[in-house]
């Protein structure tokens, strides 16, 4: 079966479901063509139900968190998206022998869960209050920011395998290193994750929080459409620095801009009709200057996602 002939079966599972979804109207670039079929399942019962849909179809399915890491083509995506809602959102504390530790589900955005800290009085998650990411994403990658990772705070992860079994990963199986996890092109859903933070006051919580955000927002184009940093750090470098050094800060294809605030984001500076052909062209642009000028290979934080992204 197609995926656009899947919709009643998956509307039978009580999932959302939606057929040609525009991509950029879910991602944080606001770039990306139609998914065939995008489906919001918003229980553990409800994704079971899709999960073995999509399995029996073989359809290619991606999972996506709040879309703050991802360059979608301007061709969409053939096949399924699936976007956790609903209980995935659920944050909460739970009592753990003898542990006070806080459980946020997947698709719960980190800011929120930031917050929930800070009216526990819990500190430690203060570095992820600007990353406009949901938790599932930052386990995925291990985000992180201002010397904190999601490595130092988290205990335990839950996920869902693709043919519908429910596991976990402690901390050491989680195998988290810079942005990189257990769950890195493995398949397997994050369904919620349990954290351990340090009791804290509530102001001082609340200082460090609003101090980093005022950081990022003078140091980073944070309300204009991006996927964050383009490039991953390089061994012993900083891109945005060797990207500023080859006089790249400020270069523009049609739509897509290196950040003339912060070398290390590439803007889309046309919110309707921005298109990931523009992004990908400066990205092969400001690769080959920066090996020309530099000798340093810069390899891709964001991934690229969608028909013709395909390795
Ligand atoms: C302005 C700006 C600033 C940023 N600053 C930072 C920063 O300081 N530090 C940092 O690390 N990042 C930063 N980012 C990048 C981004 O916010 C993070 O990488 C974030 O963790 C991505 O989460 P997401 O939910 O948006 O994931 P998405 O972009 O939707 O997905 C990213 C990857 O995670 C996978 N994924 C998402 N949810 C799940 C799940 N439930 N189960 C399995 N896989 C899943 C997706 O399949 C995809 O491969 C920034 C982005 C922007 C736009």
């Amino acid at each position: 079966m197609n995926p656009k002939e899947m919709v009643g079966l998956i509307a039978a599972t009580g999932c959302d479901v939606r057929t040609d979804a525009p991509m950029k109207a879910l991602t944080s670039f606001k770039i990306g063509g139609p998914a065939d079929l995008l489906i919001i399942p918003r229980t553990l019962e409800q994704l079971k139900g899709a999960l073995a849909i999509l399995n029996e179809n073989e359809t290619n399915t991606f999972i996506l968190g709040n879309g703050s890491n991802l360059l979608v083509s301007d061709k969409g995506i053939r096949g399924a998206v699936l976007k956790l809602g609903g209980e995935f959102e659920e944050i909460k504390i739970a009592e753990e022998n003898g542990r006070r530790l806080i459980y946020a589900g997947a698709a719960a955005l980190l800011a929120n869960v930031c917050r929930f800290a800070r009216d526990h009085s819990l500190s430690g998650l203060e570095f992820a209050y600007g990353i406009p990411g949901t938790v599932g994403g930052a386990v995925y990658m291990n985000a992180g920011a201002y010397d904190g990772e999601i490595n130092d705070v988290i205990v335990r992860a839950e996920h869902i395998s693709r043919v519908g079994i429910v596991g976990g990963y402690n901390k050491g199986e989680l195998k988290l290193s810079y942005r990189h996890s257990a769950y890195t092109d493995s398949g397997k859903i994050i369904t919620g994750a349990y954290f351990e933070l340090k009791p804290s006051g509530k102001d001082e919580i609340t200082a460090k929080m609003e101090e980093l955000m005022q950081k990022r927002l003078s140091k980073q184009p944070y309300t204009q459409a991006s996927a964050g940093s383009t490039f991953k750090r390089p061994e012993g470098a900083f891109a945005a620095a060797l990207i500023e050094e080859s006089g790249l800060k400020g270069k523009k294809i049609r739509t897509a801009q290196v950040s003339v605030k912060h070398a290390g984001f590439i803007i889309n500076t046309d919110a309707n009709n921005g298109s990931s052909a523009d992004v990908v062209e400066l990205i092969n642009y400001v690769k080959a200057e920066v090996k020309a000028k530099k000798n340093v290979d810069l390899k891709c934080e964001i991934a690229l996602i969608g028909e013709g992204f395909e390795e």
